[in-house]
């Protein structure tokens, strides 16, 4: 025997020898003990054989036979494994248990059953049940191993086996729709050659389909035919010890029936496949174990179903470890400080994509209906936390879209001349295209986001914006305006007074008209700019006038307070009293008519008191501002009450008297010297 067996310590990742593909013996792995417990170093050891990875691409041979048929040899021979063989001098034991390997230079794991020669002592027929379960559960291809003497004793050791065999494998597939088959490789060892191959698979072939009728069915399965649920091969192989050389020979030529593909007699086939995806190899070997020990029924489609669940949330699990890991530098400047990522929608996708497709390369191997619900779940997980920054940035681009409607109306309200219903118009515009540009970018495919709502709490914020400085604008306007309209009217009132004639107050309402007519232009202008209603246009014209016309009457009030109108009164007094007809003072001589000339001129200057006490509009008929709560024109036009009237008319009076007795005494007083 030239195979080196090297036993690796299984004692962790960090215990296993490294494996050189080439040269160094392939570490294998005692999968169950002799205790019965399954190995928790697989995982490790799928890596190491470099088949973690290797998704459906690899396929799981075991064998089965007697004890000392050269099993072991031979799987050494076939896949350069390295299990132990019985020694030839000391025929000592092997360890029991199953062992596993991997074939050299091929996606290969071979599995080895150590058990004790129970059936020839009457012992352990346990342990054999146990694992030729486990090996049909796990195996694509089973190696049957027989010497060519036992063939046809139907009573023997193997033909035992066998029952175990097809009575697991019902038991194991019965619920299992589209029925997977396995391959049977039956392998006559020390064959001869005197009885051809065809007539050992023959009477092989009777004695399966004698056991297999033999044998108690499942319910429902009463008619099964043994070659609906395997598929036989036959093959010879010289005697090793007597032939050395065509023992080689042939196995070489055997092993090419597992390790190339085109050969007609490739083992392989692919409906033979237990699609187990590599990854999660380990824990469905070990799944399968647990329930063979525990006596379960094993039911391989429920077994699959749970694999996949287990499997498919571990993967889903690494995946969401790795997208927690990217989102989370989103949480400050979003969340915290709000702030907006420019390119959110573009990083959500690429993060959420990327997890998926972590978890499809992997997951997707499994079985479809637990794939796709599992990923339905993780989209909806994935989508969830997202959310919170589609959310947040939304939030982030109303306060921003807001500011910049702001402050960009404020800039342009600034410039030196605007219309500012188009300004607030282009201004909001720009501002939200920022948010709807903003918030259509991260929406993602596949969700049920939407923005409608924040676009329409955005637009009305918009409208409490713009409402507010349109306000603004009419008062910083109406306040020009009454400027304008004092300016304009102060002068001409004053001047109007100070030298009343009859026209005075037609005088005084043309000012007004004047200036109503300029403010109406300048109204008219703004309404352009306000973008306003006719109405809105035409209350604004009424409140003009009627704000002009309150500003007339406030100085026609200031300009006939009591002092005023007294001095006024005084004024055209004196202007008939103390100066003649030339504009010169006058002095008085003692045959001068004082007392005719003071009740001339005191009579003239109270002609003013009824030319002011009303405002005169019998030259401007029609002439009328419509009243409101506050306005009430027809009372606006009296200026003096009658007890004013007589009030001044006295203190007038009192007034000019004093003049009259300053004539009188300076016509004394000259008539003296
Ligand atoms: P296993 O118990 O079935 O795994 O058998 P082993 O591989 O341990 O081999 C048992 C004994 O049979 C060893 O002494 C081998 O040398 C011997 N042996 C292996 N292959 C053959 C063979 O093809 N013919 C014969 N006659 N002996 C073999
Ligand atoms: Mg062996």
């Amino acid at each position: 025997e030239t195979t080196t067996t090297t036993i690796v310590k299984t004692d962790g990742v960090n215990g296993i020898k490294s494996w050189d593909e080439d040269t160094g013996s392939i570490p294998r792995l005692q999968i169950v003990d002799e205790n019965q417990d399954f190995t928790q170093d697989l995982p490790n050891f799928m890596g190491k054989w470099s088949l973690a990875e290797a998704g459906f691409q690899y396929n799981v041979v075991a064998v089965f036979g007697s004890q000392s048929t050269g099993k072991s040899t031979l799987l050494n021979r076939l896949f350069g494994t390295s299990f132990d063989v019985m020694d030839e001098n000391q025929r000592s034991q092997t360890t029991k248990g199953i062992w596993m390997s991997r074939g050299r230079g091929m996606h290969v794991l071979v599995m080895d059953v150590e058990g004790t020669d129970g059936r020839e002592r009457g012992e352990d027929q346990d342990f054999e049940r146990k694992s030729a379960l486990f090996s049909m559960a796990t195996s694509e291809v089973i190696i049957l191993n027989l010497w060519e003497h036992q063939v046809g004793l139907y009573q023997g050791a193997n033909m035992g086996l066998l029952k175990t065999v097809f009575e697991v494998n019902l038991q194991l597939f019965q619920n299992q729709k589209g029925k997977e088959k396995t391959l049977i490789l039956i392998v006559i060892r020390d064959h001869v050659g005197a009885t051809p191959l065809e007539n050992l698979a023959k009477t092989i072939q009777a004695d399966l389909e004698k056991i297999w009728d033999g044998l108690p069915k499942p319910e429902g399965l009463e008619e099964c035919k043994i070659h609906d649920y395997f598929d036989f091969m036959f093959t010879g192989l010289p005697h090793k010890i007597l032939l050395p050389e065509k023992f080689d020979e042939e196995v070489a030529k055997l092993r090419t029936r597992f390790n190339d593909s085109k050969d007609p007699n490739y083992v392989f086939r692919p409906q033979y496949h237990k699609r187990i995806p590599a990854d999660g190899y380990h824990v469905y070997a070990s799944s399968i174990w647990d329930k063979i020990l525990s006596n379960k029924d094993l039911d391989l489609p429920t077994q699959q179903e749970l694999l996949a669940q287990y499997r498919c949330d571990e993967i889903s699990n690494t995946a969401f470890e790795r997208f927690t890991e990217r989102i989370t530098p989103f949480k400050i400047p979003i969340l915290e400080k709000a702030q907006t990522i420019p390119d959110l929608g573009e990083q959500m996708k690429d993060i959420r994509s990327e997890a998926l497709e972590s978890f499809d390369k992997n997951a997707s191997r499994y079985h479809q209906g637990v794939y796709e619900k599992k990923r339905k779940e993780m989209l909806a997980k994935l989508n969830t936390q997202l959310n919170v920054f589609f959310v947040g940035q939304l939030k982030n681009l109303h306060k921003k879209a807001i500011t910049m409607f702001e402050e960009n109306l404020k800039a342009e309200l600034k410039k030196p001349s605007y219309n500012f219903a188009e300004i607030v118009e282009s201004c909001l515009k720009e501002a939200d295209d920022l948010f709807v540009n903003g918030a259509k970018d991260i929406v993602l495919a596949d969700t049920d986001w939407s923005y409608t709502h924040e676009h329409s709490q955005l637009e009305e914020a918009f409208a409490k914006v713009s409402a507010q400085a349109r306000a603004d604008e009419f008062k910083k306007m109406s306040k020009q305006l009454a400027k304008q309209v004092e300016n304009e009217l102060s002068e001409p009132v004053s001047l109007q007074l100070n030298s009343p004639t009859e026209k005075t107050w037609h005088n005084i309402i043309k000012a007004y008209k004047e200036t109503v007519e300029h403010g109406q232009k300048t109204l008219v202008e703004k309404a352009k700019s306000f973008n306003s209603s006719d109405e809105e246009l035409e209350e604004s014209i009424l409140g003009l006038k009627r704000q002009a016309w309150l500003v007339l009457r406030k100085k026609v009030d200031e300009e006939l307070a009591d002092n005023m109108l007294l001095l006024k009164l005084r004024s055209r007094f004196e202007e008939k009293f103390r100066y003649d007809e030339h504009g010169l003072p006058r002095v008085w001589k003692p045959e001068d008519d004082i007392d005719s000339y003071f009740r001339k001129a005191r009579d003239d200057a109270l002609t003013l008191i009824p030319l002011f006490a009303k405002i005169d509009l019998s030259e401007d008929e029609g002439f009328d501002i419509e009243n409101d709560e506050d306005f009430d024109f027809k009372h606006s036009l009296t200026i003096l009450t009658e007890a004013k009237q007589i009030d001044i008319t006295n203190r007038f009076k009192r007034e000019s008297d004093a003049f009259y007795l300053e004539a009188k005494r300076s016509v004394v007083a000259t008539t003296a010297k």
